[in-house]
């Protein structure tokens, strides 16, 4: 984190989108030029699902939803369903994605998307107390693996996230 944070846009849906250590290569921290406003930047996105080439997109433009209309693209690949179109635009045209390895799938709770806290293994579910979680991922999914190889940006890693309304906190894995 840099002083320049405090000015950075927030997000609802992606709450430590600037801390390094919690969430592995959302964006990049770089002097660049945005290719949708044409200011300067330090931080900035370096991907969305769209048809042009896009390697540099600030912050506010993400924000404020012009990238996702300039390239008429998304941030987001995949999500579960809710029932809110306004809060879809939001998560996929106003917010950035976070790094994994099959692209994105936001979880939803209490017909809502939960916010994504960061990328996380099982020492770090060991550390907050939800190594449940995974059970519970296991189970609902059918798949099975020893708690031990799940790893922060590892081949098997995980993706922490908490519903905004109820607090439960949700799990999803992705593997390479
Ligand atoms: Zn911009
Ligand atoms: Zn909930």
């Amino acid at each position: 984190m840099n002083d320049n944070s405090l000015k950075l846009p927030k997000f609802k849906y992606h709450p430590n989108v600037y801390d390094k250590e919690k969430v592995l290569d959302a964006v990049q921290f770089d002097n660049n030029v945005c290719q949708c406003c044409g200011n300067k930047t330090d931080v900035y996105v370096s991907t969305m699902y769209c048809s042009g080439e896009v390697d540099c997109i600030c912050m506010e433009c993400v924000a404020n939803g012009k990238a996702a209309e300039k390239y008429d693209g998304e941030f987001i690949q995949y999500a579960e369903e809710i029932s809110d179109e306004e809060k879809r635009t939001e998560l996929f045209r106003r917010t950035p994605g976070y790094c994994s390895w099959q692209g994105e799938y936001w979880l939803a709770c209490c017909d809502d998307y939960c916010e994504y806290l960061g990328d996380v293994g099982y020492a770090e579910l060991k550390e907050m107390n939800l190594v449940s979680i995974i059970e519970e991922y296991k189970k609902v999914e059918g798949m099975d693996f020893d708690n031990e190889m799940l790893e922060k940006g590892g081949s098997l890693a995980g993706y922490l996230f908490r519903c905004i309304h109820c607090g439960k906190f949700r799990l999803n894995v992705d593997c390479d």
